[in-house]
């Protein structure tokens, strides 16, 4: 019996990212917001487009690594005791909480059952081995200032190589925090593609942009400049975009105070030193 035909009120579509209907694949596999767990969690997944969850279970609970087997086990599990309190309890779906919870789960459960998940190094599927390494971490803030600019900051890393990357720009320009934080994430975003990045994590401390993202909120405003964003990240084999406190995005705020002094510079590494950093008071109109 097909209940939607019968006017039972069924929402077919994913209620993680609201654009796509909602399968088993979908949900699990190929959601955007399921795709930042994998790629968040220890195992640092990145799955292939045209993957089945049936071929997907079986590779993964065969790779021989009783951790990765437990941990891909119990983050489907989480995914799906996640999806139910999105339905059923209107609870906000944070791809970290998920791995937080999973790991930490795990955790617990082998702690009470000794022997039986050993941790191990993880390096089982195709793609993710030295994966973590090449992933670059990218930091940007931005801030509006009371003559009327806006200035941004973005500082690359990796982790075997440092900050290569550090870069500020100046603009005239008379626009809210929440849009100067999204041009900057743009900006931020067209600067890894330049620079041909593959796998990136952006961190930014404005949650509002995040938000939206990943599709957890909307603002008309913002739009456009997150729908450039989107296409953006579309061009990466993986990156995500998440929320950091302001006080783990120091390094980028130091920059937006820089920027706003210098203007637009790029340095290949840290900001030459004759700049003395100096904090800057944001203005929030
Ligand atoms: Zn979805």
């Amino acid at each position: 019996m097909n209940l939607s035909k019968k006017k039972v009120d069924l929402a077919l579509e994913c209620p993680f990212c609201q654009t796509q209907v909602e399968t088993s694949d979908h949900l699990f596999l190929h959601c955007n917001i399921s795709k930042q767990v994998w790629f968040l969690s220890p195992l640092g997944l990145r799955i292939p487009p045209s993957t089945g969850l049936d071929y997907w279970i079986d590779k993964m609970l065969n790779v021989g690594d009783s951790y990765g087997s437990q941990l891909f086990s119990v983050i489907l599990w989480k995914l799906w005791s996640w999806r139910n309190r999105v339905v059923f309890k209107k609870e906000v779906f944070i791809p970290q909480q998920v791995v937080n919870e999973a790991t930490e789960w795990i955790h617990e459960y082998n702690i009470s059952n000794p022997g039986k998940g050993e941790h191990r190094a993880i390096g089982m599927v195709e793609g993710s081995e030295g994966a973590k390494h090449a992933t670059t971490m990218v930091h940007v803030d931005a801030g509006c200032f009371e003559d009327g600019t806006i200035a941004m900051g973005c500082v690359m890393k990796e982790a075997n190589r440092g900050v290569f990357l550090s870069a500020t720009r100046k603009i005239a320009m008379d626009v809210d925090p929440s849009m100067a934080e999204a041009l900057a994430l743009r900006w931020a975003l067209q600067t890894a593609v330049d620079l041909k990045i593959t796998e990136a994590v952006f961190h930014s401390d404005a949650m509002s942009v995040v938000d939206c993202i990943n599709r957890l909120s909307f603002n008309a405003v913002l739009e456009p400049i997150i729908v450039d964003c989107l296409g953006l990240l579309e061009s990466f084999s993986s990156a995500v975009c998440l929320y950091i406190s302001r006080n783990c995005n120091m390094d980028a705020h130091k920059l937006v105070g820089i920027g706003h002094r210098v203007g637009s510079r790029t340095w290949l590494g840290e900001p030459s030193s004759e700049l003395s950093i100096v904090d800057f008071p944001p203005c929030y109109r």
